[in-house]
């Protein structure tokens, strides 16, 4: 447990200058990539602190994005718990669909000040290369995506949209041919090019300065959310809730309500249940562990290598998670608690059917902890982050769960 840590300043002492959340975090890279991490850190605390680009993505979040989202209490769903009130940060709404855009329009910008001339990014589900696609296309820029030949043939929607939006897709025909092949040829590509390109990361996650700067694009989340209910109810939220996979969408909600009076918690993905392999709650059943060239909480097999991992929410599954989360857990600030596959369909169908807002399966999870925490408490208010929307997830939830839910 780490103790007697000021949430009033925290962020602006963690993480501190070495990109540590006390053991955390870190910057664990190859000698050659160092000059290339640098320059994106020193370029971040100068640029992106100028108010010259804070005012240009103020803008392009309004113009493009459609920000702010609203926040949305459910008024059918509240009353057919009948305990506590639940609202929803509609992230959803963002353009794109999802809250990812937030950090990549922040990145692409930065590339843009820095005369890059290409974006280079790794996506698995799709979600982040559509994402980045779309920042690429807005700024002009070459878009290279890196992908595992497994997810180009399971996520043919995401790369057609990829492809529409200009993006070049290198297919990677390594090892298992997923995510983690998709991280090592990007990091790859990167260093062979980065006088000319900038890497995108998709999560709190990766070195120094990742995990902050992801932090730091997407607390507009939490930012507008608080004072929205502020002014919607006139006070804050009893419980701020959000999913966690690498944790953007929940850092970048949780961050303005740390020092706060409210309670806050992370909800990983149990999958099919407690084995290992059967789900992807990193910080649940995972142990200290280096990966992707950071410091966090991991899931680890017996040769302690990332364990494999499964979640209904392919933008859940990653056997590591933010090392500032493993921070938050340690300090007691955040708890994390986990829900199952079927318990998060269930409330995507809820959330759907009581107000008529189909929810991302990632985002369900937050949703599922919400109403499981509306029933017990009663009373009060829980603010849930809704990271997206759920037209990707439709056509797999109708194979596979249609018979249950649909008449
Ligand atoms: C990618 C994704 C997530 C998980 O990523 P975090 O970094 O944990 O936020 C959650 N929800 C949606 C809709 C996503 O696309």
């Amino acid at each position: 447990m780490v103790k007697d840590i000021d949430f009033k300043t925290y962020l602006k002492n963690y993480p501190d200058d070495n990109g540590c959340y006390g053991k955390y975090g870190g910057c664990y890279i190859t000698p050659e990539l160092k000059e290339a991490f640098d320059e994106i850190s020193n370029a971040y605390h100068t640029i992106c602190k100028s108010a010259k680009f804070i005012n240009e993505l103020r803008r392009i979040r309004k113009e493009f994005q459609g920000r702010p989202t609203p926040v949305y209490h459910c008024d059918n769903l509240s009353k057919a718990i009948g305990g506590a009130q639940i609202y929803l940060k509609r992230e959803d709404l963002n353009h794109t669909g999802a809250h990812k855009l937030n950090h990549c329009m922040g990145e692409g910008l930065l590339a843009k000040y820095l005369g890059k001339k290409k974006l280079i990014a790794e996506t698995g589900a799709g979600q982040h290369g559509v994402a980045i696609a779309t920042a690429a296309a807005y700024f002009g820029l070459e878009c290279e995506i890196h992908m595992g030949e497994v997810d180009v043939l399971k996520q043919a929607p995401n790369v057609a949209r990829m492809k529409v939006l200009g993006a070049k897709i290198v297919v990677v025909k390594e090892g298992a041919r997923t995510l983690k092949e998709a991280v090592d040829s990007a990091f790859a590509a990167y260093l062979k090019d980065y006088k000319d390109a900038i890497y995108c990361i998709g999560s709190v996650v990766g070195p120094h300065p990742f995990p902050m700067m992801v932090r730091d694009f997407q607390a507009i989340i939490g930012i507008e959310a608080k004072e929205q209910f502020k002014e919607m109810t006139g006070e804050l939220p009893d419980h701020v809730v959000a999913c966690v996979g690498g944790g953007s969408n929940s850092m970048g909600m949780f961050a303005a309500f740390l020092e706060e009076p409210v309670n806050i918690v992370g909800v990983e993905p149990l999958g099919r249940g407690t084995k290992s392999g059967d789900h992807a709650a990193s910080i649940t059943f995972g142990s200290e562990g280096i990966m992707h060239g950071f410091n966090s909480i991991m899931l680890k097999d017996e040769n302690g290598d990332p364990d494999a991992v499964y979640s209904v929410a392919s933008g859940l599954d990653y056997p590591s998670v933010g090392p500032e989360h493993a921070f938050l857990h340690d300090t007691g600030r955040v708890k994390y608690d986990t829900i199952l596959d079927e318990e998060a369909i269930d409330a995507f169908f809820k959330l759907a059917r009581y107000e008529g807002i189909i929810p991302a399966v990632e985002s369900s999870h937050a949703v599922a902890y919400a109403i499981k925490l509306a029933k017990q408490i009663k009373h009060g208010s829980i603010l849930v982050c809704l990271s997206g929307r759920g037209d990707k997830d439709i056509d797999y939830i109708i194979e596979k769960y249609g018979d249950k839910y649909i008449k």
